[in-house]
């Protein structure tokens, strides 16, 4: 029988975290992610819930203990506390979170958190109508907001807002945000704008730093404290205010980008494995679920993908190449 070794790349980097795209639909339609007109993926091509299910069985063998669903919109897909379940009971499995726009949450908090869901992400990229509508070219602010309280009644702690942070588009809600965040007792995150948008808009002078927006918050609210790293692997920087009600985060992948310490491999909603945001390339687990593989052989598959990895994403160099696919095909 083999021995499964953990995925290890060829930079000593040690992979332990999953991210899990359940589907590339999405109920809004972010301009930083997703085309205004989108053909979906037909239903036959996404993984089922079992296909992923094994796939987590196997790669828990190799050291993979954190996983993380999301989309496109994970919670349009029907039944996800089913996939969450199922998630649960993989052996070697210790952390299971979610990334959501929060527009259908208030109506699910409580079943995904009986499933086993143990931490929730909620995209929050402003708090006026106004922001919510320019970004996402839908209305919802308020639906939003419903879900993170909903998430928060049905006992989810450490909630974590995630804000897109955008020159031109949303400096102003950076304090609010802030202010929002000591109010109730959450995490707010800024995330530098990323080259992954659909419509090929992206520009290096959008990205407002997160330097940036600890300058407007420290302008504001005094200077923020910084809070020892728990996680070498986290992505963001963290820090609180002086009273330590409320905490900020920073991630910050094009200024300050943390490569060198990413345990995270990824799997998309119609099985492809990537060992990066941006690759170029990417490696077929469905075809090998759906033709009688063996978990041996399904385990040489990610192998190969880790032992592809290269060091960096290189957004800062001159060879980078933006990746086909957008944001919501891979899975943020
Ligand atoms: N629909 C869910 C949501 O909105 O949270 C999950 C998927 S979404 C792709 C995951 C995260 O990626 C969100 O926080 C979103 O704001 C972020 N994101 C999408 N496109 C991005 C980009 N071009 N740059 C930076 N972050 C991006």
């Amino acid at each position: 029988m083999r021995i499964y070794e953990p995925l290890v790349d060829s930079f000593g980097r040690v992979h332990t975290s999953l991210r899990i795209s359940v589907t590339d639909r999405c109920n809004i339609r972010c301009f930083y992610c997703m085309p205004e007109t989108v053909d979906f993926l037909p239903r036959a091509e996404i993984l089922t819930y079992e296909e992923i299910a094994r796939f987590v069985c196997i790669v828990a063998r190799m050291g993979v203990d954190k996983l993380r669903v999301t989309g496109g919109e994970p919670l349009v897909r029907a039944e996800l506390p089913r996939l969450i379940e199922k998630l649960t009971a993989v052996p070697g499995i210790r952390d299971i979170a979610l990334t959501t726009n929060g527009m259908l949450l208030s109506a699910q908090a409580s079943a995904l958190k009986e499933a086993g869901l143990q931490r929730i992400n909620i995209s929050l990229d402003g708090l006026s109508e106004e922001t919510f509508r320019r970004i996402s070219r839908r209305k919802g602010l308020e639906r939003v907001l419903d879900g993170i309280f909903a998430a928060q009644r049905a006992g989810f702690e450490k909630i974590r807002l995630n804000a897109v942070a955008i020159r031109g588009i949303n400096e102003a809600e950076v304090v609010p945000l802030g202010r929002f965040a000591r109010q109730h007792g959450m995490e707010m995150r800024f995330i530098e704008f990323m080259p992954l948008d659909a419509e090929d808009k992206w520009q290096s002078r959008q990205v407002l730093s997160g330097e940036e927006i600890r300058e407007i918050l420290e302008a504001e609210f005094g200077p923020l404290v910084p809070v020892e790293c728990e996680d070498p692997s986290q992505t963001a920087v963290n820090y609180e205010f002086a009273d330590s009600i409320g905490r900020i985060g920073f991630i910050s992948p094009v200024t300050q980008p943390f490569c060198h310490n990413c345990n995270r491999l990824r799997i998309t909603a119609e099985g492809k494995i990537r060992n990066c945001l941006f690759s170029t390339y990417e490696w077929d687990v469905r075809g090998l679920l759906r033709n009688g593989a063996s978990d041996e052989e399904i385990a040489d598959a990610v192998c190969a993908a880790i032992q592809a990895k290269k060091r960096g994403h290189g957004i800062d160099s001159n060879e980078f190449v933006k990746p086909e696919r957008a944001m919501y095909q891979i899975g943020g």
